[in-house]
Formats: structure tokens, sequence, C-alpha cells
């Protein structure tokens, strides 16, 4: 996969720091987008660590006019973008649908849903210009199982799915590829703040699910809106 570019999302902590380690060891070129800095220069740090390289972009996934100026940033410094990763999520609170506050659902459905759209918006003439353009969003089981309490996450992602699902449907007789990653719970800070009573060491970490999300960005990777468990695909995987 040498030479390639890959886009990720929520790329200062969590699942998107260690998928974009993983992307640049694979030989991408990363571009990083999110807010805090000092997190994606340790991003950064641990990808030349690894003997990769990455182009760091600060910025707010609200602000989609900088998103559709992004689009046009990378057409020109490359041309195309042979992956996208839309990692970058918020959860906001656990709270019955009743007490929600307006501004975090908000929040939610611009962070989760809107900023995805727009990246689809602004990408879709970058991958179409790939040779195997592949496109993959982290969802969560709450998308298909609401529960309590978990309702405008649970939404969110519900409606992410379902662009995805669309998306997908729209590239089969393209060289795109687009899935959905249920990455389970992992030992993230995003899940550390609603299950403050877990055992961390429980839980799978960031570093386990990287090689799915590398394998699923590849060109090998040839299902189409699809959803993929990262722990039936470790079972299956052995
Ligand atoms: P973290 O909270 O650890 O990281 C979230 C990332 O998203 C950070 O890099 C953050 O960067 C970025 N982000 C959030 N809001 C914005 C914004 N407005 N603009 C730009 N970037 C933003 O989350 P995880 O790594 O745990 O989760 C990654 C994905 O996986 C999410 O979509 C999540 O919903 C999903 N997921 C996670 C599970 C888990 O158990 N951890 C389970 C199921 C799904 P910054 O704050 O620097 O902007």
């Amino acid at each position: 996969m040498s030479g390639r570019l890959a886009l990720i999302t929520g790329a200062s902590r969590g699942i998107g720091q260690a998928a974009a380690v993983a992307m640049a060891k694979a030989g991408h070129h990363v571009v990083l987008i999110a807010r805090t800095v000092g997190g994606l220069e340790e991003t950064d740090d641990a990808v030349r660590a690894a003997g990769g390289s990455a182009t760091l972009v600060p910025v707010d996934l609200k602000d989609f006019a900088a998103l559709d100026r992004l689009g046009a940033s990378i057409f020109e410094r490359w041309g195309r973008l042979d992956a996208f990763f839309g990692n970058a999520g918020l959860l906001g609170a656990l709270s019955p649908l009743a007490h929600l506050e307006p501004k975090l659902f908000e929040d939610l459905m611009a962070v989760n849903v809107t900023a995805n759209w727009r990246l689809i918006r602004s990408l879709d003439p970058l991958l179409r210009r790939a040779e195997a353009g592949r496109v993959l969003f982290a969802s969560s089981s709450v998308a298909r199982k609401p529960r309590p309490f978990w309702g405008g996450y649970a939404a969110s992602k519900a409606a992410l799915e379902c662009l995805a699902i669309t998306y997908a449907a729209e590239c089969a007789d393209t060289n795109i590829r687009v899935n959905i990653l249920n990455p389970g719970a992992t030992r993230t800070a995003m899940r550390a703040r609603v299950m403050p009573g877990e055992d961390p060491n429980t839980l799978p970490t960031p570093d386990d699910i990287a090689p799915l999300i590398v394998a699923m960005l590849s060109p090998e990777w040839t299902g189409n809106g699809e959803l993929a468990n990262f722990r039936e695909w470790k079972r299956a995987s052995g």
C-alpha cells in the first residue's frame, strides 16, 4: 500500500490515533484531523517513530466551510485521496432524551453526521480519482440496538450508517468501496468518561482494533455497504 494517501478524522487520541500510526506503517501518508494540536503532534511523533509521515490539520469538524477547503487543498497538493476514515465522534452525555441539552444534541448531529456528509461531499471527487478509493466510518452497536439514555448518540450513529450505506450504493459502479466499523467497547477516553466504574484493562485497546481498520481501507477489501464488528472479526481471524 506504499504511496497511498489517507485522511483520518479524530486522530488526536484513541482509535483515530492508533489508526493513523497503523496506516502510516502500512505505507500511507496520513492527513490527520482533530482540534487538539498537542494530541495531533503526539500522533505525528508516533507516525514518525514508525517511519511514516503525516500532515496535521487542526480543525473543528463543525467548521463546514473548512471541510470544503480541505478537499480543494488535497486536490491541489495530491490530486486524489486513496482512503478516508471518518472516525471522529462525540458521545456527549448519557441522558434520557427528554433531558438532553439542545446544544449537545445539535453538536452530536453536527460532528457525527453532518461533518461526515460534508466530508463525503468534499472528498468524493478525490476518491473517484484514486485507483481503489476506500471509505470507512466508525459507528456503534447502539445505532442498530438503541437503548435508554444513549438516544442522542444512537440516533446520530444510525444516521451516519444510513449515509454510509447510501454512499456505498451510489459508488457501486466505481472504484470506491464504503463500509462501517463497529469497534465495540474500546479502551479510550470516550469510553472511560461514560463508564468510569469499568476496569479499562478488560477492554481491547485502539492498537488491537487498528489492523481491522487498515484491512478495511486496503484495496483488497472489496465488501461494500457492509458493517464489520471488531469482536466478530477477531473471533473469525483467531
Ligand atoms: P475519543 O473521544 O477518544 O476520540 C475522539 C476523537 O474525535 C478525538 O481525536 C477528537 O479530537 C475528535 N473530535 C471530536 N470532536 C471533534 C470536532 N468537533 N472536531 C474535530 N475532531 C473532533 O473517541 P474514541 O477513539 O473512543 O472513538 C472513535 C470513534 O469510535 C468514535 O466515532 C466513537 O463513536 C466510536 N466508538 C467508540 C467506542 C469506544 O468504546 N471507545 C465504541 C463504539 C464506537 P479533538 O478533541 O482533539 O478535537
